[in-house]
């Protein structure tokens, strides 16, 4: 097999200038919720022969580590359902030059996997919490108990997870009232939190998306009038900005694709569980890196010109639309989130 130097040169720069270094790597379109932002009721999933190997993903994370990815998010649908996701994680995690190897996940299969986690070399965990009420939790993830995310976060923080963060959707109506609650219930542990917009990805018909948007602004009004929140200095890059609330550690999010526009700090791209890398998550730009892999399966600097190449279509701005008929129609559990 071909081995691939490290280096620090910027392969991966679009043509706005922008290097790309953080990859999210989606390991399976499955998962053992339905969350009604997320997925249809009834959702057909990808055939096992189109999604990549394990191997696969490992090989495409090590070429990818060589033209300067420095941060590997795996995600999905549910990483956790994935067998044996714990040996990509090894693979992964002993990377030279891979600054960090992070994980979103549901967190129900964390009492029995965040151990192994742990010592393959995962460093951080994003954990989606969305309700600490056990029937509106089962009613926003279709199939989900809260009981087991709640021991998956205890489990995730007796690992030894250090900065876990939990991702909360909020959808007016159905759960914007527990945002101090699950403030609350990260503060008394030390964790991150984060409030997502939602986005129109994948068309669904349990709500109605436009109805029960609330913007970031509105949640930071909403939480301001009992707490004090200091804005943070540092930027991630990301689509997130951080506030504080003085004498703890935890870090208050807002991710808003909607309300604030992140494009022109955008260094990521996606990948999808059959290997199709997506240049943007509001845009169908992608390449079929499944297709480099499998044509080539001992030589990897196809592989390496086919992910340089990709960045040449990267679009410049997401553009979002909640209007019906607007709406993308690849679901998020597709997308990698
Ligand atoms: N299953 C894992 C989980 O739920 O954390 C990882 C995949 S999930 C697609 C990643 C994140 O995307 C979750 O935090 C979820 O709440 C969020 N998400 C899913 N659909 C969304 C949507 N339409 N808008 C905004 N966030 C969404
Ligand atoms: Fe599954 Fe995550 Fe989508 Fe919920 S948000 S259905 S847990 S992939």
């Amino acid at each position: 097999m071909a081995t691939d130097t490290f280096t620090d040169n910027p392969l991966l720069q679009d043509r706005f200038g922008r290097t790309i270094d953080y990859v999210r790597l989606s390991v399976t379109d499955r998962c053992d919720f339905r969350c009604v932002y997320c997925m249809a009721e009834d959702m057909t999933f990808v055939p096992r022969a189109q999604v990549l190997t394990l191997e696969e993903m490992g090989r495409l994370g090590r070429v990818l580590v060589s033209l300067g990815v420095r941060r590997i998010r795996l995600t999905g649908g549910e990483p956790l359902v994935r067998r044996n996701v714990a040996h990509l994680v090894r693979g992964l995690g002993a990377l030279p030059g891979l600054d960090e190897l992070n994980m979103t996940t549901n967190g129900a299969g964390l009492g029995r996997f965040a151990g192994e986690l742990k010592a393959g070399g995962l460093d951080r965990l994003n954990i989606s919490l969305d309700s600490l009420d056990p029937q509106r939790f089962r009613a926003l993830t279709r199939t989900g108990d809260l009981s087991k995310v709640l021991a998956g976060i205890e489990a995730a923080r007796r690992a030894g997870f250090r900065r876990i963060k939990l991702n909360s959707v909020i959808l007016r109506g159905r759960n914007q009232d527990e945002v101090p609650a699950l403030v609350d219930f990260a503060l008394a542990r030390g964790l991150d939190i984060s409030f997502i917009e939602e986005m129109p990805l994948g068309a669904i018909s349990e709500h109605d998306r436009a109805l029960e948007f609330v913007s970031s602004e509105a949640l930071r009004d909403q939480l301001s009038e009992r707490l004090t929140l200091v804005p943070m200095a540092d930027k991630t890059g990301g689509p997130s900005r951080y506030w504080q609330v003085p004498g703890s550690d935890s870090r208050i999010g807002f991710i808003s694709p909607h309300s604030q526009n992140f494009c022109h700090l955008c260094n990521r791209v996606r990948i999808t569980a059959e290997g199709r890398m997506l240049l943007c998550l509001g845009h169908e730009h992608s390449v079929d890196l499944r297709a480099v892999l499998r044509a080539h399966p001992t030589e990897d600097a196809p592989l390496r010109q086919a992910i340089i190449d990709a960045m040449a279509i990267k679009p410049e701005r997401h553009d979002f639309n909640l209007a019906p008929g607007e709406q993308l129609v690849r679901f998020m559990n597709m997308t990698g989130g």
